[in-house]
């Protein structure tokens, strides 16, 4: 019986003693390794998205409660915040997405450290003011700019459908010159100057909706 015991004790003190190695290293790398920062803290981001995730929403629920609801959670996250501050960034990268819900630009990137600019636009398709914006971070500091498109669009499918279209006009329109409007930030003077000392990139791509996965489009 005492040497079932020890044998037992012997197991315990092995297990601890392995989980206490893997926490001592762990610690050192975070201390010392910028990616296992990221990596680390990524890994317990998505534990949290874990939790989240499956929490139900209520079927019967009014306006009235989701904006009670909405200031609730804020002031909860405002609170959380508030003990811990975070440090501020000016960004290297601008990206212009679209509005679709099931895109997270922090899930996009694995980075939530307000690393960059983020323009959420309907169809992805920026105006004179969101050109004027994206200038504005370039003279800022910006070096890249990523300009998105993504799968199963819904400003895209409305361009698409003639019945749509008559519902959703300045939609529908918005999509058609998208690309126009691309074309005409990239000719802006400022814009291209950088473009072609190097100092500036512009970069197209289209974002998988399901998996969130980009890809590059020359
Ligand atoms: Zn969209």
């Amino acid at each position: 019986m005492q040497f079932a015991i020890r044998r037992f004790s012997a197991r315990v003190y092995l297990v601890w003693s392995v989980v206490g190695m893997l926490v001592t290293l762990v610690v050192i790398a975070l201390l010392v390794s910028d990616t296992a920062d990221m990596v680390v803290g990524g890994a317990l981001i998505d534990l949290g998205y874990f939790f989240q995730d499956p929490v139900e929403e209520s079927e019967d629920v009014t306006p009235d409660q989701l904006w009670a609801e909405m200031l609730e959670h804020n002031e909860m996250a405002a609170d959380v915040r508030n003990r811990f501050p975070r440090s501020t960034h000016h960004p290297k990268v601008a990206m212009v997405v679209c509005m679709d819900a099931r895109i997270d630009t922090n899930e996009l990137v694995g980075d939530t450290r307000r690393y960059y600019y983020v323009l959420r636009l309907a169809g992805s398709v920026m105006s004179e003011r969101e050109e004027e914006m994206l200038e504005l971070a370039v003279s800022n500091g910006v070096e890249l700019v990523v300009l998105t498109t993504h799968t199963e669009c819904a400003a895209e499918h409305v361009a698409e459908d003639p019945e749509l279209r008559t519902r959703y006009p300045a939609i529908a329109q918005a999509v058609d010159e998208r690309d126009a409007r691309r074309q005409e930030f990239l000719a802006r003077p400022f814009i291209a100057s950088h473009v072609a000392d190097g100092s500036l990139q512009v970069r197209e791509a289209r974002i998988d909706t399901a998996t969130g996965r980009l890809s590059a489009e020359e």
